[in-house]
């Protein structure tokens, strides 16, 4: 069903749009402090996890949707009141989404796995120390493959069911699809993915990627560098791989998912490898065609 932007949306950016830069640097720190008061629920090494995790992410998300203004866009570009108002709901999810995610992730994990009197981690993915930082790269890289199996039917089933399209579609109404459309979440899409996403994975899999807290620094950048990619994945760039596009997912590859038009209709699920989209029928390729696909107008309620 399509129905335009609602007049509430459009009241709700004409007043953040009258909002003060130092309004708009407070609201940062008050978030900032929300993070530090939430992560004292936790241990130590998560605790130091969860502040540096929101400290390196935000300070990417808004480099990225700073430096992709300057570079020539593949689609739409949000106006300056628009992308002033999607940087606040990028904070305020930022804020949210660490501690939900360790809660509803690992700490749930653990909880689930030992009523049922399971050892976390049942199948072990996870290298030898001693192939070196290689070794720890193709660990995150088949640990991901994994997670993103777990994912491609998460994000499937927000499409497909109508009561997780209520939470996902916050996402997909985004007009202009860029760096800030990203984390523009229904914050109830993380307590959800810690169901469907993080715990099956946890207490099936032993990974060097299931615990960002005792990652360490090589392994904690190798995550970043691929948590980053889904932010990429999002931005307003005329990126693409080519032929290669199935292996890896890019911008425009994305931007397929986020297109309005009825031949990209539920395409292109996968967060990192689109292999997967190709095994289940799904896959969108670019094909050198249609590589800047436009978002059209309207709403998908
Ligand atoms: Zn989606």
């Amino acid at each position: 069903m399509q129905q335009p932007l609602s007049a509430n949306f459009r009241d709700m950016s004409e007043r953040h749009a009258k909002r003060h830069l130092i309004g708009d640097a407070g609201f940062a720190i008050a978030l900032l402090a929300v993070v530090c008061a939430a992560s004292y629920f936790f241990d130590g090494a998560h605790r130091t996890a969860a502040v540096i995790g929101s400290l390196f992410s935000l300070s990417g998300y808004i480099l990225l949707a700073g430096v992709e203004r300057l570079l020539p866009p593949a689609g739409p570009r949000k106006s300056t009141r628009r992308w002033w108002m999607h940087l606040h709901i990028t904070l305020a999810i930022s804020a949210v989404a660490i501690p939900v995610s360790l809660f509803f992730g690992s700490f749930l994990a653990g909880v689930v796995a030992k009523r049922l009197s399971l050892n976390l981690g049942l199948i072990d993915l996870t290298f030898d120390k001693s192939y070196g930082v290689l070794g720890l790269i193709a660990a995150v890289i088949l640990g991901a493959v994994v997670w993103d199996f777990f994912y491609y039917w998460y994000h499937r089933a927000l499409h497909k069911s109508a009561i997780l399209w209520q939470h996902h579609k916050m996402h997909h109404i985004d007009p202009e699809f860029d760096a800030l459309t990203a984390l523009r979440l229904n914050p109830m899409e993380d307590v959800l993915a810690g169901f469907f996403v993080t715990i099956p994975f946890t207490i099936l899999f032993k990974g060097d990627s299931t615990s960002i807290a005792e990652a360490g620094i090589v392994n904690g950048m190798i995550l970043y560098a691929l948590w980053m990619s889904k932010v990429i994945n999002h931005s307003n760039l005329r990126m693409q791989f080519g032929k290669a596009s199935f292996l890896w997912v890019s911008s425009q590859t994305h931007r397929i998912h986020h297109s309005r038009l009825p031949e990209h209709l539920d395409k292109n699920f996968a967060a990192f490898f689109p292999l997967w989209d190709v095994i289940f029928g799904t896959y969108y390729a670019l094909n050198g065609m249609s590589s800047h696909p436009q978002a059209s107008k309207g709403t998908l309620i």
